[in-house]
């Protein structure tokens, strides 16, 4: 568990997404999800190791799999706190597409994966529609749109730390998945990032960081709206030059992915950067 600020920590948990920390008096509250048991209770010790209470509240950004995976983790009696739109969605968990993202890591640990594959995702219990402010044992906790990724997608910023929790609407040192977004519409909450001139960034992957992650990221996507504007998919696609694909790739690391899959990906990523999808 890293300390980023204040009483805001962040578990960076790779493959897997990062979870935020925020420790209150009434007990903690996370912002997505570790993966398996394992990494549920080496949060908890690290936050008792250090004086604070355990897990008591579950918040999240979207209902990606990779996000939500953990709902059970943590026990009966935590609080599951997400949008409406994320509640609605949360029952499109099917266990295809969840092996399907299973498969595009190397794992360590074969029994984490035997375990993800059995996991249960619960739905928010505390549903709010569009921003939500929490006063959870005098620290307050701002949940508000911030649509890109996903139309349905949640910041979580916490103020008095300067801190915000962005989840998938912003990836450093990863290739940001796009496949469901809208690039006019992400810029739109980048914009709204930059405005609340946060201190840190806990991004859904990759490692806490500052203004630079936000502004490489809408470098890396101007590119990509730059080379969709010569390039028309239904013509096929050897129009978008390999140089040019490979300039996108050399913006973040693959970790270990395979190059193929990782170009199929950022042509895609061209491909929805003129094809919103919502
Ligand atoms: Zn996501």
């Amino acid at each position: 568990m890293e300390h980023v600020r204040d009483n805001v920590y962040a578990e960076l948990i790779s493959p897997g997404c990062n979870v935020g920390i925020i420790a209150t008096k009434k007990g903690t509250l996370i912002a997505d999800t570790p993966l398996v048991s394992r990494q549920a209770g080496e949060i908890n010790e690290a936050l008792v190791a250090v004086g604070h209470e355990p897990v008591r509240f579950i918040s999240i950004t979207h209902h990606h799999p990779d996000h939500v995976l953990g709902t059970t983790l943590f026990g009966e009696d935590v609080l599951i706190i997400g949008n409406r739109a994320s509640y609605e969605n949360m029952g499109e968990h099917d266990p295809g597409s969840l092996e399907a993202w299973i498969n595009t890591w190397t794992w360590e640990n074969p029994d984490d994966v035997t375990e993800m594959l059995a996991a249960r995702v619960l739905p928010p219990e505390v549903v709010f529609e569009e921003e939500l402010t929490l006063y959870l044992g005098g620290v307050e906790i701002w949940f508000f749109p911030l649509p890109g990724h996903l139309a349905e997608h949640t910041g979580i910023f916490v103020p008095e730390a300067g801190v915000l929790i962005t989840g998938d609407a912003l990836f450093k040192d990863h290739h940001p998945y796009m496949g469901q977004g809208n690039f006019q519409v992400w810029f739109k909450s980048f914009a709204k990032m930059r405005d609340l001139k946060a201190e840190r960034f806990i991004p859904g992957h990759g490692p806490v960081c500052g203004y630079e992650a936000i502004e490489k990221q809408q470098r890396y996507m101007e590119k990509m709206m730059e080379i969709r504007a010569n390039w028309n998919p239904a013509e096929g696609e050897p129009t978008i030059p390999s140089s040019a694909i490979d300039e996108l790739l050399d913006f973040y690391p693959l970790h270990g992915r395979p190059v193929a899959m990782m170009r199929a990906r950022v042509i895609e990523s061209i491909r929805i950067a003129g094809d919103p999808q919502f």
